[in-house]
């Protein structure tokens, strides 16, 4: 088991993604309910303090699904993952490595790739977890070893929503493209990681 912590800084921006979909209320519900009500009288410290126990954290994204059930979990997390990359850029982008994204003689396949190498780096550190860029000539892939999003729920399906929600926002961002992000391998479903897609070509 890895003894790894989630920076506080990293668990705020989560926290304000949540809050801003559902209220305070619910907020708290769902703290309670993923069994991170020491979060509620204790926020998080802003900073890079290893403040939530990876294991806690595989929990709690386990809870949420539980609790809404999957096809009401899906649109949320999207957002969620979304919401969270909107706050990083706009509160800490140094974060996620989107300070000093300066692109502008890439043409959007170099941008993506870019953008992609410095999030995932940054996300290894953040997560203390692998994730792995490769390419083909039409997909950016991207394989998360010991995945924390499916939380260890069961599904027939593939599950890992909130970072599909991050990885578009981040694209359009980059890009100001739409993509067609996907999850095509999931540890929900007895894959031995959670694997991803994203075409280098954009939404028509
Ligand atoms: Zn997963």
């Amino acid at each position: 088991m890895s003894d790894y912590k989630i920076p506080g800084s990293l668990l705020n921006i989560i926290f304000k993604s949540v809050e801003e979909q559902l209220g305070e209320k619910g907020l708290r519900m769902l703290l309670t309910q993923a069994k991170l009500n020491d979060f509620i009288e204790n926020p998080p410290p802003d900073d890079d303090t290893p403040t939530l126990d990876m294991d806690r954290f595989k929990g709690a994204m386990g809870a949420v699904i539980e609790l809404f059930g999957e096809k009401a979990a899906r649109p949320l997390l999207m957002r969620w993952g979304k919401l969270t990359f909107d706050y990083a850029l706009e509160s800490k982008p140094a974060l996620f490595g989107l300070a000093g994204f300066a692109t502008k003689f890439m043409n959007d396949e170099g941008k993506s790739r870019f953008i992609l190498k410095r999030v995932l780096k940054e996300s290894e550190n953040l997560y203390g977890m692998p994730h792995i860029l490769t390419e083909t000539d039409e997909y950016f892939n991207i394989e998360i070893k010991d995945c924390f999003y499916c939380g260890n729920h069961k599904s027939n399906q593939c599950i890992c929503w909130s970072p599909i929600g991050f990885w578009r926002g981040m694209m359009k961002w980059a890009t100001g493209k739409d993509y067609d992000v996907r999850e095509v391998e999931c540890m929900a479903m007895g894959a031995e990681s959670c694997k991803y897609t994203i075409p280098k070509k954009a939404i028509e």
